[in-house]
């Protein structure tokens, strides 16, 4: 069987729209949904998806970056650019799903669905590993399993492979079935179901019901009678199915879970016999995962021996890379997992989102994709990397090595992971962005130890999917046309300075405001090109901030006429912010300097208002709404006053998180959004509708006994009158777990237990009471995450999460994730 060939007319004859062609024999193969990251842009289509933005405000975009292929829903675009081909449709995203339809529906290939709350990603993943051996298999990439995802993952199918694995997600009522007929899988997975995400249904028997639908056509479902109760056997679809189960009667009974050291050792009845299988294994999570794969072996056909010994080597899944930062000023990418071209495409675009260093190196095993030819492969990898402009390569093994040729910049090659690390000590790498991404077998976690600084035992671990999920979340309540500033004072409330300007530059935020110039100047040289404000100048600092174009606020007269002063004779139009004081009574202008303020700025051409703003109070407290209301009132008079005198209109801006949340009436032309990218809004019950950002961890370092009346720590504060059990950690006040959460008040959770400190907390270490736990030395304690909140942490000392964000301490090491 061929590959189909698909020309631009030969998709608009698929999506049966309008179209308006240059040249119709243009082929494609890629499909486009960002304009951030196109690989070969002749062979590509652009499609102008909106969601929190009109997708056709990034056709500049795609066709500055050559890009002549678009479909899109507004005519008004295709006489802009005459040499384009454009597909006019009457929705962007259905035309994506319908043209992936008519591709899936060109192949015969067995395909396994797979849904449920969790572990999608994880089953299909194993199942990939656990099925390579006999089948070529196209799967998602990652996670990619919404309404847009899926229809992306379809369109990899290509003539060569014999099975497809696919997962599918949704979040509301009639999502599935468009997701069913793109998939249209023969074998149906549900995992684990979850009671979590519920929004979007009115109950879970509805969310459970909207999943199933995925299955409707299939010949062949594998699911656990638990994860459906409510809904009757007829209603259950596959015209067979196979049933697992720990609890009840089914295909597979397990009858016991052992754990062994670090594996799992299960036990069954299937066919009547008795059979079992180990898992490489220990938590809740990945045992339940890998029965559900236990249970597709066996309903594949697998003997129990197949099955078993497959099982026994599944390894560890990570979705996520890892930047973090490395020697000699090194910026490391941890992508150790996996090696496939889709997922290389992926890491290369996190890549080129930093900017912080203008060299980029990728170090890179060969990669496996069975039924490839080699220099096929070794081709598309080359100009993969030069189109990211990649300025090394490193290639490990063999297969990448015979094509050196094809790579024209720098590289070297080594022939396994052994000979790298012996060279290792003559290798140059100093200040460049580093790429570290190879199949597993290739051990690839010692070269990422070589390059990575020593991380320490505590660590914050920053995830950027959550923080990008937040930044949408306000993007969605404000209205279209609404700037947004970015807040990353203060290390970005702790989080971390270029790596989260980094993001938010690339998912494009309008404004950055920092506190200082130094810091402000720290994200110029880290290639940050985003406007900065700057909302303490210091006039020392007025030089630094004018070479780096920072744009500082201006709060009285005094610092702008010496503002004026610093600017020289060639400065013209130079930017600057004027503060409003409303009410805060911190810094800015009042009512009664605003004359003097017009008459200053009117005569001077030095400088240029940018925005006009103030700052509310009390955003999120509705005891003070009327004194939001009337500070509100105070900015438009006070703002208009000086618009009407300058002659010219500058943003005017004064919502800040909560501000966002509960006064959409003052979003005016930007708001500065703070807290609320971290996950916090205190407008928001619970936080609701944000994700954690941020955990924090430590290890223990030593676990004691203690005898009945012996103390704790210093001053011999922490007392055990009965005896009990100990466990110091490695984090203390200078770590920022300040003293307040000494004796009793702070807790942290050791493998699944909440357990209190014990005693003062000491600089470096703090000591909890373990007792009646199992616990050992080097068992990680989480001082916060997801379950064991920021929030709680805040209420335990009485503050606000601000202040323990902002307290962590420069010498805790921070990693970033991304997916
Ligand atoms: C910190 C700050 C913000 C952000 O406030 P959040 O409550 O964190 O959103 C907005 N404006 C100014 C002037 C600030 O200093």
């Amino acid at each position: 069987m061929q590959n189909p060939i698909y020309t631009i007319a030969k998709i608009a004859e698929i999506l049966n729209a309008d179209s308006k062609l240059v040249d119709a024999e243009v082929i494609i193969q890629y499909l486009v949904i960002d304009s951030r990251s196109i690989l070969v842009p002749e062979n590509s289509v652009f499609f102008a998806l909106s969601s929190h933005r009109d997708g056709h405000e990034f056709i500049k975009d795609a066709y500055a970056r050559d890009i002549r292929n678009f479909v899109v829903t507004k005519a008004e675009y295709v006489n802009q650019y005459p040499d384009g081909n454009f597909l006019l449709v009457d929705n962007v995203l259905a035309a994506l799903q319908q043209l992936s339809i008519y591709h899936r529906e060109q192949f015969q290939l067995q395909t396994i669905g797979i849904t449920g709350s969790n572990g999608k990603t994880i089953v299909k993943e194993w199942l990939y590993q656990l099925l390579a051996a006999d089948f070529n298999i196209v799967k998602s990439p990652k996670s990619y399993n919404s309404q847009i995802g899926v229809p992306l993952s379809v369109w990899q199918i290509e003539a060569d492979h014999t099975l497809g694995i696919f997962e599918a997600g949704i979040s509301a009522a009639n999502e599935m079935q468009r997701l069913a007929e793109i998939i249209q899988p023969g074998i149906g997975i549900l995992t684990n179901i979850g009671e979590a995400h519920a929004e979007g249904f009115s109950s879970k028997k509805e969310k459970l019901t909207e999943k199933l639908k995925l299955f409707s056509g299939s010949d062949l479902f594998i699911y656990s009678p638990e994860y459906v109760t409510g809904i009757s056997t007829k209603d259950l679809p596959g015209k067979k199915k196979f049933t697992w189960s720990s609890k009840q009667l089914a295909d597979l009974q397990i009858t016991a879970v052992e754990p062994i050291e670090g594996n799992c050792y299960l036990r069954a009845i299937y066919q009547d016999t008795e059979i079992a299988c180990m898992l490489p294994f220990k938590d809740k999570a990945s045992i339940e995962n890998g029965m559900i794969c236990w249970a597709t072996l066996l309903a594949l056909g697998y003997t129990p021996e197949q099955a078993d010994a497959r099982l026994e080597k599944l390894s560890h899944v990570s979705m996520r890379l890892e930047l973090k930062n490395g020697i000699n000023q090194c910026s490391i990418i941890d992508d150790s997992y996996s090696a496939d071209i889709s997922s290389l495409a992926i890491a290369l675009d996190f890549l080129n989102q930093q900017n912080q260093h203008p060299k980029k190196t990728v170090i890179l095993s060969e990669l496996f994709e069975t039924g490839r030819d080699d220099l096929d492969l070794y081709t598309e990898i080359a100009e993969l990397l030069a189109q990211k402009k990649v300025n090394r390569l490193i290639g490990i093994g063999t297969h990448i090595s015979r094509y050196a040729d094809l790579f024209n910049f720098e590289t070297q090659f080594f022939d396994d992971t052994n000979a790298f690390v012996e060279a290792f000590p003559g290798l140059q790498f100093s200040h460049e962005t580093i790429l570290v991404k190879g199949a597993r077998r290739f051990g690839f976690g010692r070269i990422s130890k070589l390059l990575t600084q020593k991380i320490h035992d505590t660590v914050l671990e920053i995830d950027l999917n959550a923080m990008v999920g937040n930044l949408q979340f306000y993007r969605s309540k404000i209205k279209p046309g609404v700037k947004i500033m970015a807040m990353v004072k203060a290390f970005s409330y702790g989080s971390g300075s270029f790596e989260i300007a980094n993001l938010l530059q690339f998912h494009k935020v309008d404004y950055l405001a920092v506190a200082y110039a130094d810091e402000g100047i720290a994200l110029r040289k880290a290639g940050i090109t985003l406007p900065i404000m700057v909302m303490s100048p210091e006039e020392s600092a007025f030089e630094a901030i004018i070479r780096h174009r920072l744009e500082p606020e201006i709060y009285s007269l005094e610092i702008l006429n010496s503002f004026l002063n610093a600017l020289s004779d060639y400065d013209f139009d130079y930017p600057i912010h004027i503060k409003i004081d409303s009410g805060m009574h911190r810094l800015g202008f009042d009512q009664t300097e605003v004359d003097a303020l017009a008459a200053l700025l009117k005569d001077s051409a030095r400088v240029k208002v940018q925005s006009i703003f103030s700052h509310l109070v009390a955003s999120d407290a509705a005891e003070h709404d009327g004194f939001t209301r009337q500070q509100i009132d105070t900015f438009k008079i006070i703002a208009h006053q000086l618009v009407n005198v300058l002659g010219y209109k500058p943003l005017l801006h004064i919502a800040n998180t909560s501000g966002i949340s509960r006064w959409p009436e003052a979003q005016m032309d930007m708001v500065r959004l703070g807290i609320g990218l971290y996950g916090f809004d205190a407008a928001l019950a619970n936080n609701r509708g944000l994700q954690t950002v941020m955990v924090l961890k430590t290890t223990v370092t030593q676990v004691k006994n203690l005898q009945p009346g012996e103390t704790v720590g210093y001053s011999r504060r922490g007392i055990m009158p009965n005896g009990g059990k100990i466990a110091t950690v490695k984090i203390g006040y200078a770590d920022g777990y300040t003293r307040y959460f000494g004796n009793g008040v702070g807790k942290m959770l050791i493998n699944g237990h909440l357990v209190p400190v014990i005693g003062s907390i000491c600089m470096d270490m703090t000591m909890l009471d373990v007792t009646g736990i199992d616990v050992k030395p080097g068992d990680e304690a989480i001082v916060f995450n997801q379950e064991h909140t920021i929030m709680q942490l805040a209420k335990d000392i009485n503050t606000i999460p601000y202040e323990i964000l902002t307290n962590i301490s420069q010498r805790v090491k921070r990693v970033y994730f991304y997916e």
